[in-house]
This record gives structure tokens, sequence and C-alpha cells, in this order.
């Protein structure tokens, strides 16, 4: 089963980009339905209880919001698997009040059930054109990649540094192969995959043991797989004519946690609800759709707002996620008005709930 369906950029995303904005929004949310079916599908669960079977490490990807860094198909992985969290920049610290106990919680149900967590930790660049880098970060991978050796230093402090049930690793996204580079624990040796071939997936589990020397066996062998999907998909990438023109076209600001279903390249600038300091990023993000419309990279009609809180069970815990919800929208039309006045009267304004499970998308008022 692929994920690619719906997760790669459809060529069409010129034509999309260009529509009037209602027809924009019909199209994304059709495209957020079309995604929780096939998660729903006998087969899609059916892979995903397989793989789980086999192996049964969580694993979180903390990592920009970058739609091209979709980790599921780059490693070949079941949707549903690899948990994203991701924020402007992957940018994150561990003493962000609501990002701490997030992550706390995630590793929490993972480890109670007997089970190991890996934690990945991204950046991205691009090799081929410093400006397909991280805009998070000015293009500046340098920065972009000692912040995740700054986050990795934390999951350490508050999860420990022997290693033995939370695996931190810092790891490269080179985004025009989709290539995985994996730093040692030592931060010194690099494992760039897009070296390797499918002849040298025999000497992989050396290559790890040397990167890893402390990490558990039943990590290391679930760690594996991504290795190798990765490979496999590089290739892949390879032998197809893919695009990567990567200019700004933005016509949307998601705010809050649940897109997952939303892999498009440079379609919307999503903010993730952790940083106590919401309003910087929101700012920042309204400025970047003003200078879309300026510059007629998009139609001027409309932009999109559109926060989403997900839910695990129906309740208060679905009535919570609708309040958190309502507020974000409210918060964030605050300081996109007053921050972006020549673009406060064309928010186009949408609130959802999310269901973990099923993972559908509920409109709510
Ligand atoms: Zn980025």
């Amino acid at each position: 089963m692929g994920n690619s369906s719906v997760s790669q950029p459809s060529p069409a995303s010129t034509a999309i980009r260009n529509l009037p904005i209602q027809e924009r929004i019909d199209w994304l949310m059709e495209y957020a339905h079309r995604y929780a079916q096939m998660y729903q599908s006998p087969e899609s669960y059916l892979a995903r209880e397989r793989y789980l079977a086999q192996h049964d490490t969580g694993i979180i990807a903390l990592k920009c919001m970058d739609g091209r860094l979709n980790l599921s198909l780059a490693t070949n992985t079941p949707p549903g698997i690899i948990d994203p969290i991701p924020n402007l920049g992957g940018r994150f610290d561990l003493g962000w009040p609501h990002f701490g106990e997030v992550l706390t919680e995630q590793v929490h149900s993972v480890v109670k059930h007997g089970r190991h967590m890996l934690v990945l930790i991204n950046y991205h660049y691009s090799k081929g054109e410093q400006h397909r880098g991280c805009a998070g970060w000015g293009y500046n991978t340098d920065a972009a990649r000692d912040s995740a050796v700054r986050i990795r230093r934390q999951v350490e402090e508050v999860f420990g540094t022997e290693h033995s049930t939370v695996y931190p690793v810092v790891c490269g996204f080179e985004t025009d192969e989709d290539a995985l580079v994996l730093h040692g624990s030592n931060h010194r040796d690099v494992l760039d995959l897009s070296t390797l071939s499918a002849q040298d997936v025999t000497s992989l589990p050396a290559s790890l043991s040397r990167l890893y020397p402390d990490m558990p066996d039943e990590m290391t062998e679930d760690f594996l797989p991504l290795i190798k999907g990765n490979i496999a998909h590089i290739a892949e990438t390879r032998r197809s004519d893919r695009t990567l023109e990567i200019v700004h076209h933005e016509w949307m600001i998601g705010l809050g946690r649940g897109f997952n279903w939303l892999h498009m390249p440079n379609l919307a600038l999503i903010i993730g609800p952790y940083s106590p300091e919401l309003a910087d990023p929101l700012s920042k993000a309204g400025g970047i759709i003003a200078a879309n419309m300026q510059n007629d990279r998009i139609p001027d009609d409309g932009f999109l707002l559109f926060s989403v809180a997900p839910y695990q069970e129906v309740g208060v815990d679905r009535a919570r996620a609708t309040l958190k919800s309502r507020f974000m929208a409210e918060f964030a039309t605050h300081i996109i008005r007053s921050d972006h006045p020549k673009i406060a009267d064309k928010i186009n304004i949408r609130k959802a709930v999310l269901s973990w499970h099923t993972r559908s998308l509920e409109l709510i008022a």
C-alpha cells in the first residue's frame, strides 16, 4: 500500500492555486476527506496493524512544517506509523509548557505498553540550491542543524542519556531526492543514505551499531526498515522527473495539530500550537500571504485560515478540542487583522476538529 496517491504534489497544483478561493477551499476539504477514506480503508488499517506487530517501536518526528517533508512517503512506511510533530522551521524547545507536555504524554503512552520510542529530530536542506532549503531558518542549514542538536540534548535531559527507552536521532532531510542523513550519537559520524545502494543494505546493521552503539537491538531492528525504505525511495525519486521548483504560493495558514493529511509543497503555512509565542509566527505567516498576493503569486480574492484540534475520545475530549479550535481561529484572526490590515477582509476562516482514530475532519461553527 502507499500513501503516494494523496501525498504527491499533483500536477494540477498550479491550476488549483489559481482557482477562486471558495473552489480552493472545496478542493482542500475534498483532499482531506480522501486522506481519511484512505486511512480508514481495510487495506490501510491492516498494513498499519501488520507493521506494528512486526515493529513496535514508537516513532515521533519533530520537523519543519514544510510540505515537502513527508517522512512516511520518504521511508515507504504506512501512514500513521511515524507520528509527525511539525512546526515552522522545525523549531522546538522542551521548555515550552505545551510542547513539553505533548511530547512527554506521547512518550508515556508508548512506553507504558513496554515499547521503545525513537525520536527523529529533522532539519532540512537542498543539495542543489540553497534557496530550496528551510525558509524558517533563512536557508541557513548550519543554524537549522544546530537547533536539531540542541533539541536532541533536551530530549536526553528529559528522557535520559543512556537511551535505553527513548532514543533521539538528529536526521537531515535533503529535499531534492528525499534523502535522509543520519547523524551518529557522537555528533561526528554521518550516514548519508543517498550514497548507499541496494547492495549496501547487508552492511546496514553494522553501520547503525557504529553510529548508535547504545541503541537497544529491538530499536535498531525497527529503525532498519525506515532506512531501507528511504534507500528504495531515493532510487525511485531518481527515476522520476520531479520538479524542484520552490516558490512561495501559500494561500493557507494552518494553526493547530492534525495536519498530517496535508503534504503539499508551497500550499500551507502550518503553525503548531506548541510555542508560547504564537503571535509572532502568525504575524510572519500573514506577511508571507500578503506578499504572495501583492506579487501575484496567488489570486488576491482571499486566503484560508484553518484551525484544527485533534481529539482521541468523544465527549469531553472532543468538546475541549472544539473550544480549542475556536479559540485558535479567533486568536489568529485578531493577530492577522491587526498586523496586516491590507488582507484583513480577505480572511476565510474554517474551524475543525479531527478524530485521531479515523483522521476525519469535522468542520465546526
Ligand atoms: Zn523548513
